[in-house]
């Protein structure tokens, strides 16, 4: 089974609701799906969303990374050669994380298909059944709680909250929320990099003291300040968890070791794939940390490929992958099942997807 053609189309999928950060403001998915074609007649979906603000990603970039680079790099190889296949994706153009991750859950989708079985199956797993946090946007007080409401009501028991953009009324929006929904869910807290390292501190310490009960904390502060996240992990109870801050397995070492955060969050979109987020995942293995599996605005096909990643590796603890919910109509056919709050994995080989209604050229 060889690699006949790599092609790509857009899909454009309006959202229930904008979807509101610290960094953005988006009210529909447009991303870039990937087609891998193979001399058989098998076909292999990929998917990117341009993530402009977190890893650098346009629609236009990832379209041209994908047809004047990695097309031609990898037409012709054998889908067996995932070794070959991978050394050659990450090595014939620089960054351009979405456009090889979209390549790379394709070709692993074929792989998985040529050998008859679910990807997370190939990939090791056993976890039949996903539960995954809903994210809840960043708004007024009122409509955040809300939007928390509808979504426990949706069955939803775990919510990650938006936070960042207004200083210390977070913890009194975090607060009302948590009146609201009562204390046994569970309430994940994402800065979005929003905070200074010191707010941070002041702000979870404070949630602490009122018994917000906070899972955990994502990306409290910028990216770039590994000592700022260092100073809040080892001045709070609470779990942090580093997003923006780890794209590669090489940044996830070198957080671990300065323990800069009590956790990582691993998005195929900033590894470039699932190859290499297998090595990021050998190394939580190997330091004894968690990790959560996250996901940008996508649909379906990325989100898909990423939990089937999760339903592999048990050291994956924190599933964040609600894309699909978000959004407001599923135009595709198979893969895992999206019930609210569950993911529930597929039988058919490879990632499961059968039908993508996009044009490819
Ligand atoms: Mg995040």
């Amino acid at each position: 089974m060889r690699i006949k053609s790599i092609q790509t189309g857009r899909i454009q999928i309006p959202l229930k609701t904008p979807f509101k950060t610290a960094l953005r403001t988006v009210e529909a998915v447009e991303d870039v799906i990937v087609r891998v074609e193979t001399d058989t007649g098998e076909e292999g979906f990929g998917e990117a969303p341009p993530t402009a603000v977190i890893t650098g990603d346009i629609l236009e970039s990832i379209e041209g990374a994908v047809r004047n680079f990695i097309a031609p790099s990898l037409e012709g190889m054998e889908i067996e050669d995932l070794d070959g296949i991978m050394k050659r994706l990450h090595g014939c153009v620089k960054g351009n994380t979405s456009a090889k991750a979209a390549v790379d859950m394709a070709v692993y989708d074929l792989y998985a298909k040529s050998l008859g079985r679910p990807l997370y199956r190939i990939l090791g797993g056993a976890r039949t059944e996903l539960e995954t946090d809903l994210t809840i946007s960043v708004n007024p007080i009122p409509q955040m709680v809300e939007d928390s409401l509808r979504a426990v009501e949706e069955g939803f028991s775990i919510l990650k909250i938006k936070v960042g953009k207004e200083g210390y009324q977070d913890v009194e929006r975090i607060r009302e929320i948590r009146q609201a929904v009562g204390p046994d869910k569970v309430i994940r807290v994402d800065a979005n990099q929003g905070w200074t390292a010191k707010e941070s501190v002041r702000m979870i310490q404070k949630m602490e003291d009122l018994d917000l009960d906070i899972d955990l904390v994502e990306q409290p502060v910028p990216a770039q300040d590994l000592e700022g996240m260092k100073f809040v992990t080892s001045h709070v109870n609470t779990r942090i968890l580093a997003d923006e801050s780890v794209f590669s397995p090489r940044q996830a070492i070198r957080v671990i070791q300065e323990q800069a955060a009590d956790m990582i969050n691993i998005k195929l979109m900033k590894t470039g794939g699932i190859h290499e987020a297998l090595k990021i995942v050998n190394i939580a293995e190997i330091y004894g940390i968690e990790c959560m599996i996250g996901c940008m605005l996508e649909s379906k096909i990325a989100v898909s490929a990423a939990a089937h990643l999760a339903a592999a590796k048990s050291v994956i603890t924190a599933v964040d992958l609600d894309g699909p919910s978000l959004c407001r109509e599923d135009p595709y056919e198979g893969g895992p099942l999206y019930a609210g709050a569950k993911i529930i994995m597929p039988k058919e080989a490879g990632i499961g997807i059968s039908k993508v209604p996009v044009s490819f050229r």
